[in-house]
């Protein structure tokens, strides 16, 4: 096994992260054991909403089941594509031709059906990542404003804006996203719901406008964040 021992000397930094959402405990630490073995670092959760929380620290890929203990695995596959460039490869006992149609309109990139042998979903994994690979964006420039989503810093003019971890995560939705429109509803599942926090009705309007009086020159016209009116908000132009 000399490909594996050269594999696992590589440093942190060069691994992919690779999420496996699936709630079958056995098969999950079966299939987080072989990413690791093949060079990954493989995170292993059993719901959608762990699914999203773990895609928001940062994956890859994601690996995901159709069937799942707080819902299907579709809902957490079109939240991750909605927020950006990671692809998602489904994983699933049904092969009933609806459910894998259903897969790729909300955004799959590949679909194996259980029983499915390891080696080969190893190949998948390989072939989607060389087809998107490098799609994710790294650091953003835009104005005086400079973001490296690796160590989740902000710069403005380059000085360190302090940002709390929530307004981070609305400040790297809204970049990622930029040139669409992100609706409150999408800003509410995609970083309140997926941490399960209490949300107060005004919880998303007050972190905007604490967000805006950090990075805005002028929070009350803004460059950076702005609004569209009756739909949402959106960066930049
Ligand atoms: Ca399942």
């Amino acid at each position: 096994m000399s490909g594996y021992k050269r594999e696992a000397k590589m440093s942190d930094e060069n691994r992919k992260r690779v999420v496996v959402v699936e709630d079958d405990i056995l098969l999950n630490k079966a299939l987080c054991k072989a990413f690791t073995n093949d060079g990954y670092i493989a995170q292993g959760v059993s719901s959608v909403k762990e699914g999203l929380a773990a895609f928001r620290e940062g994956a890859a890929l994601m690996v995901v089941d159709i069937g799942l203990p707080d819902g299907e695995g579709f809902s957490l596959c079109r939240q991750v594509r909605e927020s950006g460039g990671t692809p998602v490869i489904f994983l699933t006992a049904r092969d009933d031709e609806m459910d894998m149609i259903r897969a790729f309109d909300c955004g799959a990139d590949d679909y194996l059906v259980k029983p499915f042998s390891m080696a080969v979903l190893l190949k998948h994994v390989q072939a989607v990542l060389r087809r998107t690979g490098g799609s994710e964006l790294q650091e953003f420039d835009y104005e005086n404003l400079h973001i490296d989503f690796a160590r989740k810093r902000v710069l403005l003019c380059g000085e360190e804006a302090r940002l709390t971890p929530k307004e981070y995560i609305l400040l790297e939705l809204l970049v990622r996203n930029r040139k669409r429109v992100v609706t409150k509803q999408m800003m509410l599942e995609q970083i309140w719901d997926a941490q399960g926090s209490y949300v107060e009705d005004n919880t998303v309007n007050v972190t905007l406008s604490r967000l805006r009086k950090k990075i805005e020159p002028d929070p009350y016209n803004p460059i950076y964040i702005k609004t569209v009116f009756g739909l949402g908000y959106t960066f930049g132009e």
